[in-house]
């Protein structure tokens, strides 16, 4: 059974008094299976954000939309997601970053150090863990929010437009480490992009969506031979 279920979902922003609503997704039909790398591609605008937001329960739509077969209603431990501008705390170093979510867990405190140090570790961050977010590249920033994000042990990392605000060959290296990433942690992950060659180096699966609005127009099931690294 696919682990995400998005059936006829439609998603419009409109004013408090519902006089003005805009369309943004109108009847998405999407499933993904557990660990799987999904890609959604399309022009700015299409509705790419709108969708991950309703997969991460930050905005409420119309139709089915499942994740273990329970309807998304709101945020919950089982997703995580990343956004383009790090949403670091920035009073906080790296460390203290990745620990944030395993702290509201209210895990052990041995557990959230050395999880965190393993995720520091993993992202290559090692020299940096005392480093405050302010004293960090673009890049390093949001290898902290993938730390950040693995950390707290999602089923599913949702990430929106991640390497958005890097230049090309820092997106290029990043790219190439999430992957490396993935392959070990193997979570389920659904990227938004709207740069094509990124969304097909990354993917096992790469959708499409088009204008007019917000639709899914196609899937294209790319089947291509997983770089081992
Ligand atoms: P994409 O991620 O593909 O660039 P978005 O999902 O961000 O597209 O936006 C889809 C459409 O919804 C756009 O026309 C955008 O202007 C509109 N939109 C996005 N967020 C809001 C919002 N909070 N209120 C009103 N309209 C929005
Ligand atoms: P950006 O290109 O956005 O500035 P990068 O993540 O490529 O950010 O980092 C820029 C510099 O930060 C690198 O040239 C390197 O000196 C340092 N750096 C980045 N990642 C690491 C790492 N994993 N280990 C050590 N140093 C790093």
């Amino acid at each position: 059974m696919p682990q995400i279920q998005i059936e006829d979902v439609s998603i419009s922003y409109g004013s408090p008094d519902a006089k003005t609503t805009f369309k943004a997704v109108v009847g998405a039909n999407l499933a993904i299976e557990p660990g799987e790398f999904v890609t959604i591609v399309g022009p700015s605008g299409c509705g790419k954000s709108t969708l991950l937001s309703a997969i991460a329960g930050l905005v409420p739509y119309d139709g089915r939309l499942t994740i273990n077969g329970a309807a998304v209603t709101g945020p919950g431990p089982d997703r995580a997601i990343v956004f383009q501008d790090a949403s670091l705390l920035p009073w906080r170093t790296v460390h203290g970053n990745v620990r944030f979510g395993l702290e509201m867990q209210r895990k052990p405190r041995k557990f959230i150090r050395e999880r965190a140090e393993h995720f520091i570790e993993m992202v290559g961050l090692n020299a940096f863990a005392r480093y405050y977010p302010g004293q960090l590249s673009g890049g390093m920033r949001q290898r902290v929010n993938i730390a950040r994000a693995l950390a707290a042990d999602p089923q599913v990392l949702l990430m929106d437009e991640p390497f958005g605000a890097l230049d090309a060959q820092t997106r290029e290296i990043m790219g190439g480490e999430l992957l490396r990433i993935w392959e070990a942690e193997r979570k389920t992950a659904i990227f938004v992009t709207h740069d094509i060659e990124e969304a097909i180096f990354l993917a096992d699966r790469v959708v499409v969506m088009g204008r007019n609005p917000g639709r899914i127009k196609d899937v294209i099931r790319i089947d291509l031979p997983r770089r081992r690294t």
